[in-house]
């Protein structure tokens, strides 16, 4: 299991971790990014490397 954080303070909605999360965790809510289905997460840290901001971090848990 992964834990997944979006700092919303840093997060400008710029859907990158959207579009590049290959099992769909991310989804845009009032403009920021919010990790909806991190039960699915494969911990590829793939969203960490596209967020320009680092506002996710990914946690094992
Ligand atoms: S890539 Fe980063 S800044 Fe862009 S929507 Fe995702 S968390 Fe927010
Ligand atoms: S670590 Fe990989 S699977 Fe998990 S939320 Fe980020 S991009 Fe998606």
């Amino acid at each position: 299991m992964y834990e997944i954080e979006v700092d919303k303070d840093k997060c400008t909605g710029c859907e990158e971790c959207v579009g590049a999360c290959p099992a769909g965790v991310f989804e845009i809510v009032d403009g920021k990014s919010s990790p909806v289905n991190d039960d699915e997460c494969l911990g590829c840290e793939t969203c960490v490397e596209v967020c320009e901001v680092d506002a996710i971090t990914v946690t094992e848990s």
